[in-house]
């Protein structure tokens, strides 16, 4: 039980831990945004914004599985607001439940429905731009053993997407929703890097915003100076155990075509090429040692990146659909670490504007987890002063880009 009121990002991290259950007082359907099974299953759960002084934290919660029937949290409406009751210390913490932004219910001019091409998660619009990925389709299969991608992709969002509709969808996104980050995702794919570039120019050039990819780790290196060189602002790579036997166990097919060594190839290449803080390490807490997640987190820090730290969801419908879920009390620990990394690495957290992941507590929520003193003080002012020396940069990058000379398959 805890003793005293959690702040935002406790707050969230337990939510992420426990789930919550949702009373018959609430009314999602017509206030939220529907539940939305897509691509691994991260996102199965509820968007809820969790206010706060230094910011408010979007969080997707889980609602579907299991152990969320018997979450100590209730979620509850009365009168125009919602709340979270927690059962065990009978505190209650206001929320905000996020509506579903109009164009999810609009088609492209090619007829495809909106929200099958791309989907909203906290701020950004996340599109899955492979036709699914084929470590689902070896024998035996060679999928993660966390992910659901295999039974979502062209069941709940369309397979192949047309360029046309995804330029259509991130730009009612912009316009619309005020989104600023668009990323695009693949699962293992032999020319991942070559079917992003035309979405990546697109977008850059036709509807302007921030860029983010995340493919499977490239050993040809001029793939990535091109994607730089049409305008990516950011590069993801999940390697998600950092324990080699875990990463061998969990994720065979990454095992057996790529190895571990290969996503730090690409991720230290990419931070060396973009700086510090453009690039991250996505790893899951809560099924390999807490040890093993802590020194991740200082791996990822040390090369310039930050790191992305999702905790565990045993989503329905996976291998590890009966997993336990994390304790909170091992997370908390995990996502203080995040902070102190970030910190002593001096990554620069939070500068992109209006970008809030609900899908994980993002290193720029953990600014909530700091420990009191001097140290924490020169990184925050530092951090306040990176935020007003990018913001002119992040403008231009909001702006539809001169278009470039291709010189590849774009
Ligand atoms: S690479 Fe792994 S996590 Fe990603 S879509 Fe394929 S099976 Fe799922």
């Amino acid at each position: 039980m805890h003793r005293l009121p959690l702040n935002p990002c406790e707050l969230e991290i337990d939510l992420f831990c426990v789930g919550t259950r949702v009373d018959a007082s609430c009314a999602l359907q017509s206030d939220g945004r529907t539940v939305s099974r897509t691509r691994a299953g991260l996102g199965s759960g509820l968007e809820l914004v969790l206010p706060g002084d230094l910011k408010n934290i979007w969080v997707n919660v889980p609602v579907e599985e299991d152990f969320a029937r018997s979450s100590p949290y209730l979620l509850a409406k009365s009168g125009d607001g919602y709340r979270l009751e927690d059962d065990r210390s009978g505190r209650r913490y206001p929320v905000n439940v996020p509506s579903a932004p109009p164009w999810y219910e609009r088609r492209t001019s090619a007829g495809t429905p909106m929200r099958r091409i791309g989907v909203l998660q906290g701020t950004y619009l996340g599109i899955y731009i492979s036709n699914s990925c084929l470590f689902w389709y070896s024998e035996p299969s060679m999928h993660c053993r966390f992910c659901t991608t295999g039974a979502n992709v062209g069941v709940n969002e369309v397979a192949l997407k047309e360029l046309e509709d995804v330029v259509e969808v991130c730009r009612a996104a912009k316009e619309e929703s005020g989104v600023t980050f668009f990323h695009f995702n693949s699962g293992y794919s032999k020319r991942c890097h070559e079917e992003a570039m035309p979405f990546v120019r697109a977008v850059k050039e036709r509807v302007g915003g921030l860029v983010g990819l995340q493919l499977m780790p490239s050993r040809d290196r001029s793939m990535y100076d091109r994607l730089i060189d049409l305008g990516v602002d950011h590069f993801s790579f999940c390697y998600e155990f950092h324990n080699p036997d875990y990463f061998a166990r969990y994720l065979p097919g990454k095992e057996s075509t790529l190895g571990q060594r290969a996503f730090f190839d690409a991720l230290e290449y990419t931070a060396r090429k973009l700086g510090k803080g453009a690039v991250s390490g996505e790893i899951i807490a809560g099924v390999e040692p807490i040890e093993d997640t802590l020194r991740a987190i200082d791996y990822i820090t040390s090369v310039g990146a930050f790191p992305t730290v999702c905790i565990f969801r045993p989503v329905i419908g996976s291998d590890m659909e009966r997993h336990p879920s994390p304790r909170y009390e091992d997370m908390r620990m995990v996502f203080e670490h995040v902070y102190e990394s970030c910190r002593k690495n001096r990554i620069p957290i939070g500068l992109a504007p209006n970008l809030e992941v609900s899908l994980i507590c993002q290193p720029d929520d953990t600014r909530y987890l700091a420990r009191s003193g001097w140290a924490t003080w020169m990184y925050e002012a530092w951090l306040a002063a990176m935020r007003r020396l990018a913001r002119p940069v992040m403008r231009k990058r909001m702006a539809p880009r001169v278009p470039a000379r291709c010189a590849g398959p774009c």
